[in-house]
């Protein structure tokens, strides 16, 4: 049984908290399990300038292959420590700064467009918050105007945004779906996810060929008609 697809259920309590069972933390980070909608981030998060932050990031990632053993006077891999800190600030957690937030435009619905918009398929790549690996997939976006409309390219930075930060594949769908709520200023938005991780690939049970779907329906698309035709759409097979 290696084919498999999971879909999980989000059960949020009053403080809007992921509910968790008794597992162990150890358990949790295998089990992918998050703790809030929002990315646990602290207060101080930003008083080191994004270079400072590469200059320890450095340090302390020369500590982690020095321990491994490995040999940094080696051409190969002298330079790793400064490309791993600058890949995590500049680039694949630069998410976690509201600074690199997408500015969002709206346009007025001109042309009196009111069924559903579905832009599908857009590619994103983050990082498992557990392990440190990367998850990818395919993010599935849909929404009904409320008057106001979104450049397409938007909704892929929206995704992008929220991929660039260490993340588990719920929050991720419930951060983009609440984030398109507020911009769009309706509660009519659905977001559907598929994703590989590595962390399961690649260590752990070492399955490849297991995805896992998250779906966050707001609004009109917690009734059965919306939610059908929305599947439907990302059913519709497309050449070009
Ligand atoms: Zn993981």
């Amino acid at each position: 049984m290696k084919q498999k697809e999971t879909l999980l259920n989000i059960r949020l309590n009053a403080e809007n908290k992921i509910e968790l069972s008794d597992m162990m933390i150890d358990e949790m980070g295998n089990d992918h399990v998050s703790t809030s909608v929002d990315t646990p981030i602290r207060e101080d998060a930003f008083e080191l300038s994004d270079s400072e932050k590469v200059k320890e990031i450095e340090k302390h990632f020369t500590s982690i292959m020095q321990i491994l053993g490995l040999d940094l006077t080696d051409d190969s891999l002298k330079g790793t420590p400064k490309r791993v800190a600058k890949m995590y600030v500049q680039e694949i957690f630069n998410g976690l700064n509201p600074a690199n937030k997408p500015s969002i435009t709206l346009f007025e619905n001109k042309y009196g467009y009111n069924e559903m918009l579905v832009e599908k398929n857009i590619s994103f790549y983050t990082c498992c918050e557990h392990h440190f690996v990367p998850f990818n997939g395919k993010a599935h976006i849909a929404y009904i105007n409320s008057g106001k409309v979104i450049g397409l390219s938007k909704l892929n930075r929206i995704v992008k945004y929220f991929a660039k930060r260490p993340q588990v594949q719920e929050r991720l769908t419930m951060q983009i779906g609440k984030e398109l709520q507020k911009v769009l200023n309706t509660l009519d938005v659905a977001v559907l996810i598929d994703a590989k991780h590595l962390c399961v690939a690649s260590r752990g049970v070492e399955d490849d060929t297991s995805s896992t779907v998250t779906a966050f329906y707001g609004g009109a698309f917690n009734e059965e008609d919306k939610k059908t035709e929305f599947l439907k759409y990302l059913n519709l097979e497309t050449k070009y």
